[in-house]
Formats: C-alpha cells, sequence, structure tokens
C-alpha cells in the first residue's frame, strides 16, 4: 500500500513494537511491560498520541477504561498462553513464538457469525471479496486501504483482520466492483464504508471509492454511511489534519448529489466527547451536513455501568448525535475478559433508558449482530411463575424474520444467542430451519466457485 494512503495522524502512532516508546508506559514495572508484548504477540494493539495524552486518565491505570480500551491486558489470554509467550520472548526464536501466537488466535474464533460463509455475495460464480451483503438494504463496503484504525479497541471483532490472517481480509479493489453490485441490486439503499475504519484513508483516496458511486447515478443509492471511531480516537481528522476539510467538502459533495451522509461513530465512553477536540471535530461533522449516528458494544471494565450510558447518549444528545446502538460484544478474541451476560446487559441499558427524555431513546439494544440477523433483547416476562426473556429481531438474514418477537428461557449468565434455549419446550428458534437451509445452499455455491478467481481479493 502507498505510504501516503493513510492519514494515521501527524502524532506517532505507536504498536506493539514501540511499548518501550511510549512515555506513560514507562511507568509500569519491566514485568508488566514483558507480559503486556506477548499479550501484543496475539491481540493487535495499537495507539496514539491523542489517546494517550488526552483520554487515558493514568491515575487510574490500570482501571481507567480507556487504558482498557486500548491496551493489551494479560488477563485476556490463559495464564498458560502467558508464561509460554514469556518464555519465548525471553529465550524463543522469532519463528517459535509467531508459531504459538497464532495457535493462540486461531483458538479464539476469528471470524464469528458467517461472515465469508454466508455474507460477502456470490456472483456470476464469482465471490465479491470486500463486499459483504446480509441485509437487504444495506451493503458493507471495505475498502482495501481502510483496513486499520487510528488506535484498535482491545475487544474489537475485527482483530483478525489487524494481524495479518490473510484469508480473513475483506477488502475490495475496485469501487467498479461496488458500483457494478449496486447497480445490479435495485433493493439497496445503503453503503456503509467500513474496515478497520474507513476515515484512515487519506480524503483524496475516500474519494477514488465516493466519487464513483455519486459519478454512476444510482437511484437506488439514498444513503452512503462511514462507520468509523476517528471521532473518538483521532478528532484531528476533521479538524486540523492536512486534508480534513477536504473530507468535510466530500460530505459536502454526497448530500449536493441528493445523497444523506450518515457518520456512525463508534464511542465507548463518555470521556471520548468530553475533550475540546472531541466536540470540535463532532460540531464540524454537523455544520458539514452529515448526521451523527452513535454505536458502541457494551464492555465490562469500559462502559458496564448504566451511569456511564446515560452519560454517553446524553453528552451526544447534547452535541447534536444520536444515539443509534448498543450491541452486546461478539463471540470472539478475549470474550471472557469483557463479556456481559445478557441478563445484566438488560439492566444497563434499561436503567440508563429510563433515566433519560424520549429525545435520547433513539437508541436500541442491546443488540446481537448474530448469524440469523441483529437480535435485540427487549425485556424478561414472567409466565406461570416462570422467567423467559422477550427477543426481537432487528435485522434479518430474511426480511420476512424483520420484527419477529421470540422468547428464550431464562439463564442468568447467557452471553451470546448461541447460550440461549427456546422456551416453551421449542426444539429451536424460528429461524432455524430456514438458516439452515441457507447455509446448506450457500456450501453449494461455494463449492463450485472455490478454485475461481476471487474479484478484488486483496
Ligand atoms: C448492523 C449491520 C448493518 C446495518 O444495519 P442497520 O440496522 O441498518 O444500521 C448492515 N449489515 C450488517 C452485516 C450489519 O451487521
Ligand atoms: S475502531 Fe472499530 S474496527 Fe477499529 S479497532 Fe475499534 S472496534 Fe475495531
Amino acid at each position: 500500500m502507498p505510504d501516503g494512503a493513510l492519514n494515521l495522524g501527524t502524532y506517532r502512532a505507536f504498536t506493539a513494537r514501540d511499548i518501550d516508546a511510549i512515555p506513560q508506559l514507562r511507568g509500569l514495572s519491566a514485568d508488566a511491560r514483558l507480559r503486556l508484548r506477548a499479550v501484543a504477540q496475539v491481540l493487535p494493539f495499537r495507539v496514539n498520541a491523542y489517546v494517550l495524552e488526552q483520554l487515558i486518565d493514568w491515575s487510574r491505570v490500570p482501571d481507567d477504561p480507556i487504558y482498557q480500551l486500548t491496551i493489551p491486558q494479560a488477563e485476556m489470554l490463559d495464564d498458560g498462553d502467558v508464561s509460554a509467550l514469556v518464555d519465548l520472548l525471553r529465550g524463543g526464536s522469532e519463528a517459535e513464538l509467531q508459531a504459538r501466537a497464532r495457535a493462540i488466535q486461531m483458538a479464539m474464533n476469528p471470524h464469528p457469525a458467517g461472515q465469508i460463509d454466508l455474507n460477502v455475495p456470490i456472483e456470476d460464480g464469482v465471490e465479491r471479496r470486500g463486499l459483504q451483503h446480509k441485509y437487504r438494504q444495506t451493503v458493507l463496503f471495505f475498502p482495501a486501504q481502510g483496513q486499520t484504525c487510528h488506535a484498535y479497541c482491545t475487544y474489537c471483532f475485527r482483530w483478525a483482520q489487524f494481524v495479518g490472517l490473510e484469508d480473513l481480509k475483506f477488502a475490495a479493489r475496485e469501487a467498479e466492483t461496488l458500483v457494478d453490485y449496486l447497480a445490479r441490486h435495485p433493493e439497496v439503499t445503503d453503503v456503509l464504508f467500513t474496515g478497520g475504519d474507513p476515515l484512515v484513508m487519506r480524503t483524496s483516496v475516500l474519494r477514488r471509492y465516493v466519487e464513483p458511486l455519486l459519478r454512476a447515478d444510482l437511484p437506488n443509492l439514498a444513503h452512503i454511511r462511514f462507520g468509523t471511531k476517528a471521532l473518538a480516537y483521532w478528532p484531528a481528522r476533521f479538524l486540523t489534519d492536512p486534508d480534513a476539510d477536504d473530507l468535510l467538502r466530500l460530505f459536502g459533495e454526497i448530500q449536493a448529489a441528493g445523497k444523506h451522509v450518515a457518520v456512525m461513530a463508534h464511542y465507548s465512553h463518555p470521556r471520548e466527547l468530553a475533550t475540546p477536540a472531541a466536540a470540535a471535530a463532532l460540531q464540524r461533522v454537523r455544520e458539514a451536513g452529515a448526521v451523527v449516528r452513535c454505536q458502541a458494544p457494551l464492555i465490562r471494565r469500559v462502559n458496564d455501568d448504566p451511569a456511564v450510558w446515560a452519560d454517553l447518549w446524553r453528552a451526544q444528545v447534547r452535541q447534536g448525535a444520536v444515539p443509534y446502538y448498543m450491541f452486546i460484544e461478539r463471540d470472539t478474541g478475549p470474550k471472557e475478559y469483557f463479556k456481559v451476560p445478557l441478563a445484566r446487559a438488560l439492566q444497563i441499558y434499561q436503567g440508563a433508558y429510563r433515566q433519560l427524555s424520549g429525545l435520547c431513546r433513539s437508541v436500541r439494544g442491546p443488540s446481537m449482530s448474530a448469524t440469523p440477523g441483529k437480535v435485540v433483547l427487549d425485556g424478561v416476562t414472567e409466565l406461570d411463575n416462570r422467567r423467559y426473556f422477550v427477543l426481537r429481531m432487528l435485522q434479518g438474514r430474511n426480511p420476512e424474520w424483520v420484527g419477529r418477537l421470540f422468547f428464550a428461557e431464562y439463564d442468568p449468565d447467557a452471553a451470546w444467542l448461541s447460550d440461549l434455549r427456546p422456551a416453551f419446550g421449542a426444539r429451536e428458534f424460528f429461524y432455524s430451519d430456514e438458516l439452515a437451509e441457507l447455509r446448506r445452499r450457500r456450501a453449494g455455491v461455494r463449492l463450485s466457485v472455490i478454485s475461481g478467481a476471487h474479484v478484488g481479493d486483496a
């Protein structure tokens, strides 16, 4: 990738290799730094000076939520794995170290919820790598150059993309693939640029993807979304970076072409909205006419507290943004470390929701992006002295599923859809047979293309 393509900040971005160069980490003991280095062999790690200087409260480390959000912790891996990695760092070969790290990664479910198996469209016998089309209206687009982030979140479900598990990388080389796909799919109204973070790309590079979309004059395309953590981790992207003004101009051009621009901002903690730079960046994006909708997962040790979410949604609305989704963390990576059981997630969600006026209640959650669709836990209900989870499909792989209510046995420890048992003695959930059929058909199609060329495969 050409160096000039990315805009990772005029400040230095630190990665796992430069743990000793991060001034703030010099306060850790040599032992803690060694363990950090060991964990970073497995879990990708990248942080920038803005996060280090303005977001992390170093007087509260290691419990500080932004520290937990960006710096991997020894407790995220098994003790045995950490000791083995530490030993290899002390006296093993690089090859042994890499092999051990890779084995641990592969045991961490690097690609949850059928992302490649089921979401990557296949047309004319060709897998359209770089696209995902799961819900009728919305296509996800993974520009090749947007497959990294300004900093990495330690719980990130995209972590496999950052550690070089190449097979798993979704990346489109060509904007043409996207235009062609949209022209052939009039049901699609939304394109969501995602990654990594598409706003790591310089605006000139982003334009190479966006301009063909506007030129193609696609009447079905109504909304262009950018999923980004830049408002939280790198507000300079909208303020002082050399191409910040051009990015805002690009947002204006999209609107001039008659399309809505949505910035899907990932804010995990109210502190990310509280710095002067964060407030100014959000203000500029809004002035450029984009609607900022906010989403984040619920993460133990980062934001597992109703007061934190109430503050977060309140701050978003006060600054003119729209609370959108609260997600349940996926079953991937260091899930055990971050996991919040569904029953607790519901208490946190409702505890926050009840404190706020209707303007903040545009949010939906807690929601699981699971294989059949986005499933929201709406509540717990009691029938004949038994408790049940009330679930609803917000988005479905089959559009007919959207809005369906269904029930599961209450289970205080369940943390994902796959942990739940259908209520009332049912053998399985309503979507189960159809999903199995879909998988079978899809497996057949994939077998027939497996030896074919992968267009746009990066
Ligand atoms: C969440 C999600 C979307 C967007 O869903 P909205 O409810 O429209 O925001 C699209 N595709 C996938 C795969 C998703 O997980
Ligand atoms: S910003 Fe998003 S994609 Fe990037 S590391 Fe964080 S969660 Fe992952």
